[in-house]
């Protein structure tokens, strides 16, 4: 890697052309991932999508379909303005805002939704989500696009609501896709990494809106790794939608090291036939946020209980974060090793503007969608089909460049140290480490995808370089100037 000044050559590319440049500037949420397109394209409509992808296709330009950047990586950057002789545009289907509520709990919504909007929209119909991330900052397609998931075993990520889509390919094509008639194609594009072309609307699963009685409960840790997780792992066993927020670790700037809290907290969700006030977004802590280690309950209309609203992000620093899918049956496996891997690593981190670690657990139900992270095609006969989930955030005082790179750069060793033992796969959007061999043996339908991928996309505009390292793309790794 070429560091000036403790900046990466790439983002001091993006930060001269922006001060000098004509290009188009796109950056994710914290605004550390970026990339620069010639131009920004946000058609009027479905009509427009197809014109412009249709006009695009004999000049082979690079296509970068976005939602709302609220990832960790590289998955939703551009091919950077220059770096081949094609044009680079970043295309957003924000005006695609079609709504229809069906007769048969379904809603067909165009692109252009943000999953928060919408949310607020179907409570108007008495309708909710069932499955949702823990946030709702996303568009729609971005989110299921990549596998957005909450917790339960019982309850998948949101792409499985999806029964229907269309798609625009990269001659301008319009597909649609359903579960009625396309059946197996479905199971490719409803996880589809952006690879596959351009949705302009989804067909989703919805239900009645029902209250949730939220419990939180805090708890005690301790540095017996295996005495922690056991707790935790019996916990699971009562508690099917459960989320545990932590071991909670501060870092200790006089010995360099993490030192653990002596508290932490978990959330679990249970039906309930109160009808009340709906309390749980009333509580800051509902959120995430703020001084949340104490014990409280709230009930709420299931999205309201389950995600939290755009305020959720409550920190404006830099922060690092791996999520990891995993079946089940490795819990404590998991839990022990690699919390007794993150301490064994901390010199690495020595030095830097640590502030504060916390793991979070959650469990995710197996799903069919080729790309899942939860994809149950390699399991075996006697894993129940759950995956555990364990993610790791690694927040800062400051906005810190050489920290956030450090601990991005850390990140990746987790899941070369475990990926194989555990059959471990990494949240796409979440500093995910390109192996694409591992990609292979956790993603046994990569072969199908990429056929897919291909007849889609035949001269590569839609990928990038994330896509081609990760997936092994290698047809297009010359188009890419790789
Ligand atoms: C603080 C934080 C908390 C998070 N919490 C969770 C969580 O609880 N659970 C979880 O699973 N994830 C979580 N995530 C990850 C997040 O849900 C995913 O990264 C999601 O993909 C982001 O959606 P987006 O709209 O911002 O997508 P983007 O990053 O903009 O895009 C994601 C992918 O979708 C593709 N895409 C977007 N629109 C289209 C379209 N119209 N057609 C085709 N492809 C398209 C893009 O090309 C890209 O590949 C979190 C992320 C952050 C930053």
């Amino acid at each position: 890697m070429v560091v000036f000044g403790g900046i990466r050559l790439p983002l001091l590319l993006l930060l001269l052309n922006a001060a000098f440049g004509s290009a188009h500037h796109w950056f994710n949420w914290q605004y550390e991932v970026g990339c620069q397109s010639d131009t920004f394209v946000a058609p009027s409509d479905e009509a427009g999508v197809v014109d412009f992808i249709k006009q695009e296709f004999p000049k082979q330009s690079l296509i970068k379909v976005v939602g709302n950047g609220h990832g960790f990586g590289n998955l939703t950057t551009c091919v950077n303005k220059g770096f081949t002789n094609r044009t680079s545009h970043i295309v957003s289907l924000t005006n695609l805002k079609k709504l229809e509520i069906n007769k048969d709990m379904t809603v067909t919504v165009g692109a252009g939704w943000d999953v928060y909007d919408l949310v607020n929209e179907l409570k108007e119909h008495n309708l909710s989500f069932n499955y949702l991330g823990a946030m709702r900052v996303q568009n729609i397609v971005g989110a299921i696009s990549t596998g957005t998931h909450g917790t339960g075993s019982k309850i998948t990520n949101m792409a499985t609501q999806v029964t229907a889509l269309r798609v625009v390919d990269a001659r301008g094509n319009l597909k649609s896709i359903d579960e009625k008639n396309n059946s197996e194609e479905l199971k490719a594009f409803r996880i589809n990494l952006g690879a596959l072309g351009l949705i302009t609307e989804v067909t989703l699963k919805v239900q009645p809106t029902y209250f949730l009685k939220k419990t939180t409960k805090v708890l005690n840790a301790t540095n017996d790794y295996n005495k922690l997780y056991t707790e935790l792992s019996s916990l699971y066993k009562k508690h099917d939608r459960m989320t545990v927020w932590g071991p909670h670790f501060d870092w200790d700037s006089k010995t360099q090291t993490w030192a653990i809290e002596p508290t932490f907290y978990a959330s679990w969700w249970e039906p309930t036939n109160y009808t009340g006030t709906r309390n749980c977004t009333l509580n800051y802590c509902a959120n995430g946020c703020g001084d949340c280690i104490k014990d409280y309950i709230c009930y709420d209309e299931t999205s309201d209980a389950v995600s939290c609203a755009p305020q959720g992000i409550c920190s404006s620093q830099f922060y690092a974060e791996i999520e990891h899918f995993f079946p089940m049956e490795h819990f404590m496996d998991v839990a022990v090793n690699y919390t007794k891997y993150q301490q064994a690593q901390t010199p690495k981190m020595k030095g830097f503007d640590n502030d504060k670690m916390i793991f979070q657990f959650r469990t995710l139900k197996g799903d069919d969608s080729y790309m899942s992270p939860a994809n149950t095609y390699n399991l075996g006969p006697k894993d129940s089909g759950v995956f555990g989930v364990l993610e790791i955030d690694w927040m800062q005082n400051t906005n810190h460049w050489g920290t956030l790179y450090n601990n991005q750069e850390f990140a990746h060793d987790f899941l070369n140290e475990f990926g194989s033992a555990y059959n471990a796969r990494s949240h796409w959007n979440k500093m995910a480490p390109n192996d694409p061999k591992h990609a292979l043996s956790v993603f046994p339908k990569l072969p199908e995808f990429l056929k897919i991928q291909e007849r889609q996309d035949p001269n590569c505009q839609f990928v990038n370089e994330f896509l081609v390292n990760q997936l092994g793309i290698e047809r297009c790794r010359t188009a890419l100037n790789l």
